[in-house]
């Protein structure tokens, strides 16, 4: 008998076992990871004012404009409902400020302004919430309208926009000095900007925030061209594509226009869409 054929065929299997080759006894798993289609983060912390750090970004029944992924995920919680996004933030900026209390970790020494020329009160004083209700899709409206003294925006920080008046009849001149680097500082209420915001915004195309229209905000340049746009209608918007929109869409600009030699404004036009309060 020729044992030669018996001992191929048991090299053969060695090896097949050796190399764990398919067919050997093991499965072959197909796309165990699976992947969900909803972008769903929720936390179900109902806690009070003073620490509402919930993340919820629920895609819902439509989708939510991705820009609103760029918005602070422990100092605001966006939602979609229906056709509408609300917008709840905290009202604490993500970044460094003279504004914090000197025990706070995000306290820097003023730069642009000092201990003397600051506005009283500090940014851990504010306990409490702002929100915003707007559409995912917003129009513009048939006519324009100011904006008011207070937020008329949430900026992707977590802090508030105001727009180029520091109180009734006082112009932002008078309040200039008390700005930190970033162009902004605390008021009645919150801290807020009145300025570029260079800590998330320096010359660059970056978003800014949401306005109180539901339009976005964004920084000096456009995303569409690399630089300043040149079709800006009196409210620093128009409409082109976005880092975030491969439709184009109405959003705004801050302007290309020095301020008091150095700085730029965030948002000193009229309301191109309808306005929400925000509380
Ligand atoms: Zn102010
Ligand atoms: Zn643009």
């Amino acid at each position: 008998m020729n044992p030669y054929p018996l001992r191929l065929l048991t090299i053969a299997i060695s090896c097949a076992l050796l190399l764990n080759l398919p067919g050997c006894g093991g499965t072959e798993d197909t796309d165990t990871v699976s992947s969900s289609s909803t972008d769903t983060v929720t936390d179900t912390d109902t806690d009070t004012d003073s620490d509402s750090d919930s993340d919820s970004e629920d895609l819902g029944s439509g989708i939510l404009h991705t820009a609103y992924y760029e918005f602070d995920q422990d100092n605001v919680n966006v939602v979609l409902s229906g056709t509408k996004v609300v917008i709840e933030t905290n009202g604490l900026p993500n970044h460094t400020s003279p504004y914090w209390s000197s025990s706070n970790e995000l306290h820097v020494e003023p730069t642009v302004t000092s201990y003397a020329k600051m506005a009283p009160g500090y940014i851990d004083d504010f306990v409490g919430t702002y929100t915003l209700t707007v559409d995912n899709s917003p129009s513009k409206a048939s006519t324009t309208s100011a904006t008011g003294l207070g937020a008329i925006g949430i900026a992707v920080s977590g802090s508030v926009i105001y727009n180029d008046e520091e109180g009734p009849g006082v112009p932002l001149d008078d309040a200039a000095t008390s700005l930190d680097f970033n162009g902004a500082h605390t008021g009645p209420q919150s801290y807020h900007y009145h300025l570029e915001p260079i800590s998330f915004s320096d010359d660059d195309s970056n978003l800014i925030g949401v306005i109180a229209d539901g339009f976005f905000l964004y920084g000096r340049k456009c995303n569409s061209t690399g630089t300043y746009p040149t079709d800006l209608d009196e409210s620093g918007g128009h409409t082109s594509i976005t880092q975030f929109a491969q439709d184009a869409e109405y959003h705004y600009h801050i302007q290309n226009e020095l301020y008091l030699g150095s700085y730029y404004i965030l948002f000193p036009g009229n309301y191109q869409g309808s306005a929400s309060a925000i509380r």
